[in-house]
């Protein structure tokens, strides 16, 4: 019997477990992720193909399965397999990933593996369709989202296989691609909260032009908060370095935006106050002006772009963490 909520769903289609392996190109001398091996089917080839295995499987049922599949093999000795949530491990040295992951962890895995460290050769990874082609999707496509921009800025990302419910027992409800991520060489050297927190926020409509989301007062709110932070912290860095721990950064997502802090409905708000807020507006939008970025949207706009207008921001002390 299978758990629906560990998305078990086993590959029974031996030609597209061969397909797998061998799209991913792995060497003889290679150390190889698997993540959720199941029962082995996956495992038996990547066993066949590289030098060694590291299974990390979260049903204790399906461990012993696999250690007892194994056992008094030659293979027993190359594979070592974990017991645990992958998303709560600490993941050791590989070359390659290979695996047909649950669908639930899909993003906070692929997140994972980005930031892992050192950077692996590449990832082969079976994704719900939607998900693999939100990965892949360009500007200018429907699909196209943060999760496109962020992962590609960290890896080059391609489209393998597509691969037909019927492959799996039990089916899945969805179909299935499958993708390589390969870790860009080297990794771009942007503090990635700052990314992070810039993307979200060209991200909040992404039909809408970047000149009225940046005019949006809570988001202005935020920006100013986050400059006033900064400034503070530049005039007092002389005094306390170590000071830098107790300042709150503000970016979209934190509660701090959820909370509306009245601003708005402020009637007495001080006149030198209200010059100071339209001050740095136009700070904001003398910025998207002068990189021609005001009327332009985010699903239509590349990584080089997004990387432009960030770094103009940062020139203009404008900050996203
Ligand atoms: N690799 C096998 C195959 O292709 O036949 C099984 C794939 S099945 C889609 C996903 C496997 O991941 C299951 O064995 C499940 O128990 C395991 N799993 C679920 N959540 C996990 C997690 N958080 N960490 C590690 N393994 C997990």
């Amino acid at each position: 019997t299978f758990h629906k909520s560990k998305g078990q769903h086993i590959l029974k289609n031996p030609l597209l477990v061969d397909a797998i392996v061998q799209k991913a190109g792995i060497k003889p001398t290679d150390t190889i992720l698997e993540i959720g091996p199941g029962t082995g089917n996956l495992t038996k080839k990547l066993l066949e193909a590289g030098k060694m295995v590291i299974a990390v499987e979260l049903d204790p049922r399906m461990v012993l399965e696999l250690q007892r599949r194994f056992q008094g093999t030659p293979f027993s000795n190359r594979l070592k397999v974990i017991q645990g949530d992958v998303l709560k491990t600490d993941l050791p040295y590989f070359d390659i990933c290979v695996a047909n992951i649950p669908y639930q962890i899909s993003s906070p895995l692929t997140f994972k593996l980005l930031f892992h460290q050192p950077a692996f050769r590449c990832a082969i990874i079976m994704f719900q369709r939607e998900f693999a082609m939100r990965l892949v999707a360009q500007p200018g496509d429907n699909l196209y989202c943060r999760l496109s921009v962020n992962t590609q800025f960290y890896a080059r990302v391609s489209h393998l296989l597509k691969v037909g419910k019927n492959n799996f027992r039990p089916p899945p409800k969805v179909d299935s691609s499958v993708v390589r991520i390969e870790p860009r060489k080297p990794r771009p050297e942007v503090n990635h909260k700052e990314w992070d927190g810039f993307i979200r926020i060209c991200f909040i409509r992404k039909n809408k032009t970047l000149g009225s989301i940046f005019k949006q007062k809570n988001i202005l709110a935020l920006l100013e908060k986050n400059y006033k932070t900064l400034q503070a912290l530049q005039g007092s860095q002389n005094v306390s370095l170590s000071g830098n721990d107790d300042m709150e950064f503000a970016r979209v997502g934190d509660e701090s935006m959820e909370m509306d802090d009245g601003m708005d409905d402020d009637m007495d708000m001080e006149c030198d106050e209200a010059e100071e807020v339209s001050e740095f507006k136009n700070k904001v939008i003398s910025v998207l002006k002068e990189g021609k970025f005001e009327e332009q949207r985010a699903s239509k706009l590349s990584q080089e772009s997004f990387l432009t207008l960030l770094s103009m921001f940062n020139k203009a002390g404008i900050h996203f963490s």
